[in-house]
């Protein structure tokens, strides 16, 4: 076992934040807690006929709200402590982003790649079936979605196990992250990168803020390095290439590539999808060991893999002036005091990359009501809009042209609501906790657990167990 724990990182950062709030120590230690982990084993049978033990976890962290939620991990370094520590950071980004759920997370200790899709949809289907003998599954209990390792095809088999084993009006609702035409919600896969876009987005424009790392304002022009191609880092990658930024290093597992006028994410990834690897990757330069490049200089660092990854081993070599957390615990603990204390702008995980969360929440939303978003509103919008134009037109004696006319008049669909309803929420949460951060003289990270905890520490008042 290694001699990171990442559930006391979490703890050490509650902790923190806790001294700038004044509530019974009692309601700390139990907002704190975990308050159920189901550990599991269970038999698989290989394709070659063999059979293999697999360990599996399911975390609920906090049971202030109902259902819980987080990810589902299937990684070789899946660990009870590992899955412990999600779950607590699925806790305080739901409280942060306003999203009514206790935190959960589910873990599966298997290296993905050493098995085929028939084993894993067997290891999935029998991991789904024993969360259900324990009551660790369902749609008003906890809603499990995709994390690392995992995605679409993933989420549908859990769905179609619920469907088969629970008799409900509500089963679809049982998980997120599912393909549209199971009952998924557009722009869930690329919600998360496109929320820590969003976020960033919004930092970057306080110009304040800005001046204050040595940066100008906007995102235009940012030199940004991301770890990790995966769901996450891609995507986020992909938003911030768009919003004008320029993607100068990648790393994945198998290197790095670094391109200083900038690498064209898409192009890169298929290149990864046809060789198998980032690296010769046209015009760009190959950087072995690819966590070399986490020290290159650059505005922003994006680690989007794994925990654990600026500890103290790197931490003074790193050059980056902001640092943006899309993956969760990507920074131990005194890694992130040094790099406060140097200045640098940390933007935590606990806000950055709740864009999954939000538009999981959302995907639920649709579920549970059994409606698709825009459904009942869009053409009577666009109906109110055209009569708005022509009674425009009327006034000023001059027609639109018909292009125009299409364009004012667009009611919004589905994928327009959820992209609006998150950046609305990325948005308002920067600014929640930025306030918190310039109120109490303190780190973002700080601000954001200070925040997570009054909400928290309020719901449990609410139900009348604590003063
Ligand atoms: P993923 O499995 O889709 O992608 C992870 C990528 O990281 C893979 O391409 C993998 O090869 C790469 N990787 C692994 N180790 C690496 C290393 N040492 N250096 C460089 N690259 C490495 O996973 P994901 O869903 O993108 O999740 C990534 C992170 O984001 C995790 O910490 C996860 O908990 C967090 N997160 C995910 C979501 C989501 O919606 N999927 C939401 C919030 C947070």
């Amino acid at each position: 076992m290694s001699a990171y724990q990442f559930f006391e990182q979490v703890n050490r950062n509650f902790d923190k934040a806790s001294t700038y709030t004044d509530h019974d120590e009692g309601l700390l230690k139990q907002i704190k807690i975990c308050n159920s982990v189901y550990k599991i084993s269970f038999p698989v049978r290989k394709d070659d006929g063999s059979i293999d033990v697999i360990r599996a976890w399911r975390a609920e962290h906090s049971h202030h709200k109902r259902p819980t939620k987080g990810g589902l991990r299937y990684s070789r370094h899946v660990c009870e402590d590992e899955i412990t520590a999600l779950a607590a950071l699925m806790t305080y980004k739901c409280a942060v982003v306003d999203v009514p759920f206790g935190g959960a997370k589910g873990g599966i200790c298997i290296d993905r790649a050493a098995y085929s899709d028939a084993e894993v949809e067997r290891i999935t289907r029998r991991y789904t079936y024993e969360l259900i003998k324990k009551q660790f599954i369902g749609s008003g209990i906890d809603v499990p979605a995709p994390d690392y390792g995992t995605g679409e095809q993933e989420m549908s088999w859990i769905l179609d196990t619920c469907r088969a084993m629970i008799d409900s009006i509500d089963s679809e609702a049982c998980v997120t992250g599912k393909p549209v035409t199971q009952g998924g919600i557009y722009g869930r896969k690329e919600a998360t990168g496109r929320g820590v876009f969003f976020g960033t987005r919004e930092a970057c424009d306080n110009a304040e803020d800005m001046k204050h790392i040595g940066l100008t304002p906007g995102i235009e022009g940012k030199r940004v390095i991301v770890q990790g191609l995966g769901n996450v880092g891609y995507h986020a990658a992909y938003f911030f290439m768009k919003g004008g930024a320029v993607i100068t290093g990648i790393i994945e597992r198998e290197g790095g590539v670094f391109a200083k006028d900038g690498l064209d994410v898409e192009a890169l990834t298929k290149h990864r999808q046809e060789t198998g690897s980032v690296l010769d990757f046209d015009g760009a330069e190959n950087i072995t060991p690819g966590s070399r490049l986490l020290e290159y200089e650059c505005d922003i660092l994006i680690p989007a893999a794994l925990e654990n990854q600026i500890n103290e081993k790197n931490v003074n070599n790193i050059r980056a002036k902001m640092i943006v957390e899309a993956a969760n615990g990507p920074t131990t603990t005194d890694a992130h005091e040094a790099l406060t204390e140097r200045g640098v702008l940390v933007i935590p995980d606990t806000f950055i990359n709740a864009g999954g969360v939000t538009v999981s929440y959302f995907e639920w939303l649709k579920n549970i009501s059994h409606v698709r978003f825009g459904r009942m509103a869009r053409r009577h919008e666009e109906q109110a809009y055209l009569k708005l134009a022509k009674a425009i037109e009327e006034m000023a004696g001059k027609a639109f042209t018909a292009e125009k006319i299409k364009e004012l008049s667009l009611g919004a669909d589905e994928l327009d609501l959820v992209n609006s309803g998150l950046e609305e929420t990325m948005i308002k949460s920067y600014r929640e906790i930025n306030e918190i951060r310039r109120q109490f003289k303190t780190d973002l990270r700080t601000a954001a657990y200070i925040l997570a905890i009054n909400e928290v520490a309020i719901s449990y008042q609410q139900l009348g167990i604590f003063p």
